[in-house]
């Protein structure tokens, strides 16, 4: 195909290929939520360290299983606190050689970790509970018993709340998993308030059944937490809602045509997404980089939990398999071997290849001498030349105005 439509200079542009992207995004608003995480988890921590103290010594002194199991409950809550605190100083430092994804794993690991913990401690006292009711070894809790389980209730609470406005307001997974800890703490102290009030009462058997409730609320926080972590580490996805929302933001890019393997996974609280983007088969490399940009942006300002995006810019569809051509610089070389069989034309500037899966398409503009006829039958062969090989199915070139000769182009 030759076309005449004007100087068009010298074609530079680069080949369509597709590309990968990494950025790597450190928000300040990681830092903040990082040093709130870090402050709220010491506040439960203390809590905790003042409640098992006094559940435990009131629990005995006080003669209530339920309080003594509460106190178990607590000091688990404790040492929870504890390698939250390690996973979270872990897991703020910044990507290195060794885990280049970060350190947010840890968060993962060490809520495992604890869930393990949660769930022996409660086997314990549901046993133990089972087999004092069994060998009729009443308790008799006394008022103080009652009164710190009451405290327990105030306190959990207000923790719960404090807890909770953290990790919803910086989306941190395992802080929310600890406000609903504390939240399920105060209905455990309620637990063992009946079960104190109750055989104060005259049920003697409720302060032990109450232990038993107790045990049974800490099992499931265990069961449900450990759950969740392993659900982290086996590389779950985002929910399905948040999963449309990123599509709809990658789809209504303009030039984005169609959109295949997108993928997301967690890190401790932040969410990693990649994907294949479609473009138009014939933009240029930078062009094409502009739209995976804007992708990225998108994602990253639409949906905050995400820390990264890595976009690869695809020309065709290729999720059905893809064509490999040869290498651009062979292709150029082979172009240029075919333009020298013509002693009247002389290459300038870099030829323009849109490599595709159905081939190799060149469009170039060479300096052609001669006069009009010469020019255009020159143009046409050298067309004819170029499809000929096996290596380019298509060819286009352009003629410059100012080769034509002065004579004919008036
Ligand atoms: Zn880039
Ligand atoms: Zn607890
Ligand atoms: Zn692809």
């Amino acid at each position: 195909m030759v076309m005449n439509d004007g100087d068009l200079g010298s074609p530079k542009g680069d080949a369509d290929t597709g590309m990968s992207e990494y950025h790597h995004n450190t928000p300040k608003r990681r830092d903040e939520a990082d040093s709130a995480a870090k402050r709220i988890t010491l506040v439960g921590a203390l809590a905790n360290l003042i409640l098992t103290l006094a559940k435990a010594v009131v629990g005995v002194v006080g003669h209530s299983a339920a309080l003594v199991a509460d106190a178990v409950h607590s000091a688990a809550d404790l040492i929870s606190d504890f390698v939250v605190w390690v996973a979270i100083i872990l897991g703020s430092r910044e990507a290195d050689e060794n885990h280049p994804y970060g350190h947010r794993r840890f968060e993962t690991m060490a809520t495992l970790a604890v869930s393990i913990l949660i769930i022996i401690s409660a086997i314990v006292i549901i046993r133990d509970s089972i087999l004092r009711i069994d060998s009729q070894q009443m308790t008799s809790p006394t008022h103080l018993a009652l009164l710190v389980a009451a405290l327990a209730i105030v306190v959990k609470e207000a923790l719960y709340r404090l807890t909770i406005k953290v990790g919803r307001r910086y989306h941190l997974p395992l802080i929310n998993a600890n406000a609903h800890h504390h939240r399920s703490d105060a209905f455990s102290s309620v637990a063992a308030f009946i079960g104190i009030a109750g055989s104060i009462q005259g049920v003697a058997m409720l302060d032990l059944i109450a232990a038993m409730v107790v045990g049974l609320m800490l099992f499931r926080v265990g069961l449900k937490l450990g759950w969740e972590a392993l659900l982290e580490m086996s590389d779950i996805g985002v929910d399905e809602e948040t999963l449309l929302i990123i599509q709809e933001l990658i789809v209504s890019e303009p030039d984005v045509v169609a959109l295949h393997l997108l993928k997301t996974r967690h890190i401790g609280g932040e969410v990693l997404c990649e994907m294949h983007i479609q473009v138009p088969p014939r933009i240029t490399a930078s062009a094409g980089h502009q739209i995976a940009e804007r992708v990225r942006l998108a994602i990253i300002k639409g949906v905050p939990r995400v820390a990264e995006v890595t976009v690869h810019v695809d020309p065709e569809d290729d999720e059905e398999g893809t064509v490999i051509l040869a290498r651009r610089q062979d292709l150029l070389a082979e172009l240029e071997i075919i333009v020298n069989y013509f002693p009247n034309v002389e290459q300038i500037g870099e030829p323009l290849l849109h490599m595709l899966f159905s081939g190799c398409e060149v469009i170039m503009a060479p300096k052609i001498s001669g006069d009009l006829d010469t020019i255009q039958s020159t143009a046409a062969s050298l067309v004819e030349a170029i499809e000929a090989s096996d290596s380019f199915v298509k060819a286009t070139v352009h003629l410059r105005l100012g080769d034509l000769p002065a004579a004919t182009s008036a």
